[in-house]
């Protein structure tokens, strides 16, 4: 999509829909004058009331616009960016039902561009490559979008906020693309892909992990056909500092859970286990290309747990790269084995100053915070804090989740620790277990679980795949970068 500001109103051209936001109100207000006999007489009806999310489709006459879409931003005094996302949205749903392409748009007298943009630009997306016959019933996506009332001082943001957007729509086609496409491989062709100048990709393959004893994540992967591989995104975008922040995202690309297989409901959803590797790659891209003043590396260790004759075996031992030797009391416990061992060899290799890790681990955190809040587990208060203030400001929400001392429950007879320790308190025992293989560097953990892939679609969010995270990792590193 085409994203324009224009300064002359009255010399647009046609389009197909115009979006003509209200504030709420005893009879709702816009600032801009557009009003034509047909508003004037919605307005004085009362019929629409400027709530928020709330929109009402006119057809005037005479107008530059087929259609007019008044859209509720709800009480001035309540907005924030999140409820702007989520009207904007509202209003980009409704051009979506009459498949409008060329789109204008009242820029609403509001202090967050950011909002207004991200609502619209996360809205239009249509995950269609898998549809048939039905493929006449996707959402159409914009072809322009032409902004009026706004200063063009913000063309560059907005270009950065449709960069981030598109970012987010690669996640979502990763998550939502069939398994037998979206194997290990893939991921190491996207990756490649990624390298530009200031982007350096190194991929491990199932020779040199085994080579560099990156044991655990060799185990998972090798019940299944595709070869597992760990993926490195390397972006030093702050050559004379020492921090140095290591991304570590799940990339399970289908999880049956191995031996320990999973009953279908669970499984069907389990093509999704790839977010958080799909998620920390993208950030790096996006780090590199905005060029932030961080050095940060992404690790990606991406293997299947399939089940079958070579699958890894409950109850015998496997050794992590760190040297650590782990116990397999469930072999669906995969993720943080993965994720364990991506982290020690970063902590080996790299140095890094601080880890942040997130991908789909738990089930347990789905039951305690739902589909729309991940769950924080972190020993450092600097990470946590910034990670919160990325959440307030992105609406991707987190809530953070004690590290009590459980560790006890990972005990081992015949390794050094295990790879579960009973169901209760699963996702903190997952936290606690990825924590053996941190090296005392400052870590954070996100359980995403809930968001990564959602059963309905919510606000802005289409059902499935949704991308979360992105954007939370993204004013995070902006946050190191200011510091
Ligand atoms: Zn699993």
């Amino acid at each position: 999509m085409k994203v324009v500001i224009s300064q002359d109103f009255d010399a647009r051209k046609r389009a197909d829909l115009l979006i003509v936001p209200y504030w709420e109100g005893p009879k709702a207000a816009s600032q801009t004058e557009v009003r034509s006999p047909g508003i004037s007489a919605l307005l004085d009806s009362g019929d629409f009331k400027g709530k928020h999310g709330e929109t009402a489709l006119l057809y005037p006459e005479e107008r530059q616009e087929t259609r007019l879409v008044l859209l509720g931003l709800g009480k001035k005094n309540e907005s924030d960016p999140e409820r702007l996302r989520r009207a904007f949205s509202a209003a980009a749903k409704a051009a979506q039902s009459k498949k409008a392409k060329d789109i204008h748009l009242l820029f609403p007298e509001c202090h967050s561009v950011r909002g207004v943009f991200e609502g619209i630009f996360l809205t239009d997306y249509a995950y269609t490559e898998l549809k048939g016959d039905s493929l006449k019933d996707s959402p159409v996506l914009f072809e322009r979008l032409t902004v009026f009332d706004l200063d063009k001082k913000f063309q560059n943001e907005i270009d950065r906020l449709q960069e981030t957007a598109s970012a987010v729509h690669f996640i979502r086609d990763l998550v939502n693309g069939n398994a037998d496409d979206v194997t290990p491989e893939r991921f190491v062709k996207e990756a490649k892909a990624m390298a530009t100048k200031g982007l350096q990709i190194t991929i491990l393959d199932r020779k040199r992990l085994e080579k560099e004893g990156v044991g655990l994540l060799v185990a998972v992967g090798q019940g299944a056909r595709y070869e597992p591989a760990m993926i490195l995104a390397e972006y030093k975008g702050a050559p004379k500092s020492k921090e140095h922040i290591l991304l570590v995202g799940k990339g399970i690309t289908f999880d049956t859970g191995g031996l320990c297989l999973k009953p279908p409901d669970n499984m069907l959803s389990m093509k999704s286990d790839m977010a958080g590797a799909a998620t920390v790659l993208a950030a790096v891209k996006l780090a590199a290309a905005f060029g932030l003043k961080v050095n940060v590396t992404a690790i990606a260790p991406v293997a299947e747990n399939a089940i079958g004759s070579r699958s890894y075996k409950l109850g015998d031992v496997y050794r992590s790269v760190s040297g650590k030797t782990v116990e397999i009391m469930n072999t669906d416990a995969e993720g943080r084995l993965i994720l364990a061992d991506a982290i020690a060899y970063g902590v080996k290799h790299l140095r890094p100053t601080s880890i942040v890790d997130l991908g789909t681990l738990t089930g347990a955190i789905v039951i305690a915070l739902g589909e729309e809040i991940s769950g924080l587990f972190t020993n450092s208060e600097a990470i946590a804090k910034d990670l919160q203030s990325a959440s307030a400001s992105t609406g991707e929400n987190i809530w953070r989740m004690p590290l009590f001392d459980y560790k006890e429950s990972l005990r081992s007879d015949i390794a050094d620790i295990a790879n579960v320790g009973g169901r209760d308190a699963g996702s903190m025992k997952c936290a606690l277990f990825i924590q053996e293989f941190t090296g005392g560097v400052p870590w954070a953990h996100i359980d995403m679980a809930g968001p990564g892939f959602i059963s309905k679609p919510k606000h802005y969010n289409p059902t499935k795949g949704t991308g979360w995270g992105l954007r939370l990792l993204i004013d995070f590193l902006q946050l190191q970068a200011g510091k």
